[in-house]
């Protein structure tokens, strides 16, 4: 292969790794404005699979898909006053349509809280209306200043789930139930481990009374937050007037949640999963499953293999036993390109079986299975195929998890650390520290400024050292909370 095709060792430069893996596995490229991204074909067929699990996750749990205008008006903006504040240096305007300056200039939505609450309110009245459960597919904009693809766009895909209830309590369920959401997806499909936890005060989303988010740990030990879950209290119902009757006959503001996973995923299942081999796509979310790679010399043996993969690709999707989703298989039929050359392209793309089919397997009955994740390859009855494969892909699903759990742990601090080792720890290979926090803002915003590091989230429960810290990792004062420290994206 050319040199040029050989990407940057994840251990030399990590971030050029990345970019290299993006583009070269085709995944997205740069576009002509700046800080936006095209997403190709092998990227977007991964969004496609990550939206059609969620989504029907969102439905089991009750949710209805609808869409709300890209426009906002600016005032709409401007009523919660957190949220504007928070926002309002990432806003893109729009003031002028159809060649005319317009009275009121418009937002491109950077999320939708206002529009949403403020059509909720009209359609809100009583008790009986709720709870109001929409989501919305859509893309948000942002006006980011540095960018990166995938992870931090100016335009991006997402889903927002927006959600009103009659109390408090109700909200704060939603809130967590859609947290658990995204980390049984994430864990269940991006075999992407998470810390769930609440963020401080200095992270939440502004406008939220409280945020939830999954964390998860990418390959070079920075932090990814995947996604957040907000109870916003009645924040934006007072601002947009979101009232309803009680069952007592008395009037009230309703209780909102947001809930949100963009495609900062595919961001982080690269850099969970990808090796300096490209990267590695965990089964249930790879556009193709797997690829057969037909092995031949002369005309009539590309006949004959061609053949044999077609028929055999045939009797593996009528055969699969998972009822709702056919086996996706790919057959590379290019002409004039060494099977050598094929294997690293899939390779790099990170399709996570291949099938080695030559005109000697083929009279044989057997073929060469080969594991993107583990590079394992062994000689297959094409018999029991189906059976074979459908195993080794559950297999891959279960290991892909389990490895970057592993990965995680052996970089994870929860021993008590003291200040200067956990500055020289940032300043080197960094990972998640577990320490106490005096629960000062002030306090987080120093650790931040002497080692980029901050918290991620105070986490749940299960996430917790089993001796709590007592003193503050920065201050040394009494503890308040035990918080996860790390560097982040
Ligand atoms: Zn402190």
């Amino acid at each position: 292969m050319a040199d040029d095709k050989k990407l940057t060792p994840r251990a030399k430069d990590f971030s050029a790794w990345y970019n290299e893996v993006v583009l070269k596995s085709e995944m997205a490229d740069y576009s002509p404005v700046k800080g936006c991204m095209v997403i190709r074909p092998n990227g977007y067929g991964i969004w496609e699979r990550m939206q059609r699990a969620l989504d029907d996750m969102f439905k089991a749990t009750g949710h209805q898909n609808a869409y709300f205008p890209l426009f906002i008006p600016e005032s709409f903006l401007h009523k919660e006053k957190e949220h504007v504040e928070g926002f309002a240096h990432e806003f893109a305007v729009v003031t002028h349509g159809g060649g005319k300056k317009l009275e009121e200039p418009l937002v491109v939505r950077p999320t939708s809280e206002t529009i949403i609450y403020s059509m909720f309110a009209k359609w809100v009245q009583s008790y009986r209306d709720l709870p109001l459960l929409i989501n919305q597919w859509a893309n948000v904009v942002r006006w980011e200043m540095r960018t990166r693809l995938f992870l931090r766009t100016t335009e991006f895909l997402w889903q927002e789930g927006h959600t009103a209830h009659a109390t408090h309590d109700e909200a704060e369920a939603e809130t967590r139930q859609m947290l658990g959401i995204y980390r049984d997806f994430m864990e269940g499909y991006i075999a992407m481990p998470v810390i769930t936890g609440r963020k401080t005060d200095s992270e939440k989303f502004a406008g939220a009374l409280r945020t939830y988010a999954c964390e998860a740990m990418m390959q070079d030990n920075k932090a990814l937050q995947a996604g957040t879950s907000h109870n916003l209290g009645q924040n934006f119902s007072k601002a947009f007037e979101l009232k309803f009757q009680s069952e007592a006959g008395t009037e009230e503001f309703a209780w909102n949640t947001s809930w949100g996973v963009s495609t900062r995923m595919v961001g982080g299942l690269v850099m969970t999963h990808g090796d300096d081999a490209g990267l590695r796509v965990p089964p249930l979310l790879a556009p193709i499953e797997l690829v057969i790679v037909p092995i031949y010399r002369s005309d009539e043996e590309r006949t004959l293999v061609l053949e044999a993969a077609d028929n055999l690709a045939k009797s593996l999707r009528a055969w699969d036993r998972r009822e709702a989703s056919r086996l996706r298989i790919h057959i590379d039929r290019r002409d004039g390109m060494k099977p050598g050359a094929k294997y690293y392209e899939w390779e790099l793309r990170g399709i996570p079986l291949r099938l080695e089919l030559g005109p000697r397997d083929i009279a044989a009955n057997q073929g060469v299975l080969v594991r993107r994740d583990t590079k394992e390859k062994r000689s297959v009855s094409l018999e029991s195929l189906g059976e074979d494969v459908a195993d080794t892909l559950s297999a891959m699903q279960r290991d892909m998890l389990a490895a970057a759990l592993e990965r995680r742990e052996a970089n994870s601090v929860r021993t008590p650390i003291s200040y200067d080792a956990f500055k020289e720890l940032m300043a080197g290979k960094g990972g998640f520290v577990y320490a106490g926090w005096c629960g000062d803002a002030a306090c987080e915003a120093r650790v931040k400024e002497e080692t980029r590091a901050t918290i991620r989230c105070l986490p749940d429960e299960e996430f917790r050292s089993a001796v709590a810290p007592t003193t503050c990792l920065r201050c040394g004062k009494a503890s308040t909370d035990e918080a996860l420290w790390a560097k982040a994206y």
